[in-house]
C-alpha cells in the first residue's frame, strides 16, 4: 500500500478555543485594555500585521511593546503579562483539552495505517501549550506557521507537509474548519481529499450557516464532528488504492 496522510488543521478542527472563550471575551480588546493602549489602534495594526506575526517568531506582546513605545506609554511587566495570558489562554485551553472525539480518532486513523500531519496558521502564542497537549504524540509531522515561515493558502505550506510526510496530494486528505482559504488550497495543491469540519466553528458561534455553506463549495466532503472521519476513512479507502 502506498503511504497516505490525514492533514489536519488545529484551531477549530482539533482545538477549538471557542470551547473556553466567553463569547464577549475579545482578546485584542482585552490585551489592548491591560497595557493601556488604543483597542481600534491595536486591531487596525494587528490586522495589517497578522500574516507577518504568524509567519514570524514574533511574539504577539511584543507587538504590544512596540505600540506602547511609540504612543509613550509606559506599561508594567505585570501589565504585559496580563496581555499575553489574554491573548493565549484560551488557546492554551484548547490545547490541553481538545475537542472531544479528537484523540480517539487520531488514534483510530493511525490504526488503520494513515499518517498524520499537522498543518496549522499560528503565531508563537497561540501554540505555546503545544507540548502540553494529547495531540501532540499523536501527529507524526506537524508544521505551525511562524516556524515555517510560510501560512495557508500559499501552495509552499502543503507541498513542504507533504515532501516531509513522503505522501503525494492525491494519497493525502486534508481536514479544516476552512479558515484562511485553506480548502481552496488544499485543492490547488492536489489533495485528493478535502474535507469541511464544519460542526465547531458552527456551533460555538465562530461561524454562521452562510459561511459554511460558502466554504464548502471548496469541499469534497463536509462532516460536522471528528468521530465522523473513522466512516469517511473507510470510505475513501475503499475508492483509494
Ligand atoms: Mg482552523
Amino acid at each position: 500500500m502506498s503511504r497516505r496522510a490525514f492533514v489536519f488543521d488545529l484551531f477549530h478542527t482539533l482545538a477549538n478555543p471557542e470551547d473556553y472563550r466567553p463569547r464577549d471575551f475579545d482578546r485584542i480588546e482585552q490585551a489592548s485594555a491591560a497595557v493601556g493602549l488604543d483597542p481600534a489602534v491595536v486591531k487596525s495594526h494587528w490586522l495589517a500585521n497578522l500574516h507577518l506575526v504568524a509567519t514570524s517568531r514574533i511574539e504577539p506582546v511584543d507587538v504590544l511593546r512596540e505600540l506602547c513605545d511609540a504612543a509613550g506609554i509606559s506599561a508594567a511587566e505585570r501589565q504585559f503579562a496580563a496581555a499575553d495570558t489574554a491573548i493565549g489562554r484560551f488557546q492554551d485551553d484548547a490545547l490541553r483539552q481538545p475537542i472531544p472525539g479528537s484523540v480517539d480518532t487520531l488514534d483510530a486513523l493511525r490504526n488503520a495505517g494513515w499518517l498524520i500531519g499537522l498543518l496549522s496558521n499560528a503565531h508563537v502564542r497561540d501554540i505555546k501549550a503545544w507540548d502540553e497537549s494529547p495531540l501532540d504524540p499523536l501527529i507524526d509531522v506537524a508544521h505551525f506557521s511562524c516556524y515555517q515561515g510560510v501560512a495557508k493558502p500559499d501552495l509552499t505550506a502543503y507541498t513542504q507537509i507533504l515532501a516531509e510526510l513522503e505522501v503525494a496530494p492525491e494519497e493525502a486528505v486534508f481536514v479544516g474548519d476552512g479558515g484562511s482559504n485553506e480548502l481552496a488550497g488544499a485543492n490547488a495543491a492536489g489533495f485528493g481529499h478535502v474535507v469541511l469540519m464544519a460542526g465547531p466553528a458552527l456551533d460555538s458561534g465562530f461561524r454562521t450557516q452562510e459561511d459554511v455553506d460558502l466554504l464548502a463549495e471548496d469541499a469534497t466532503a463536509v462532516i460536522n464532528s471528528v468521530r465522523d472521519l473513522p466512516a469517511l476513512s473507510e470510505r475513501i479507502s475503499a475508492g483509494m488504492r
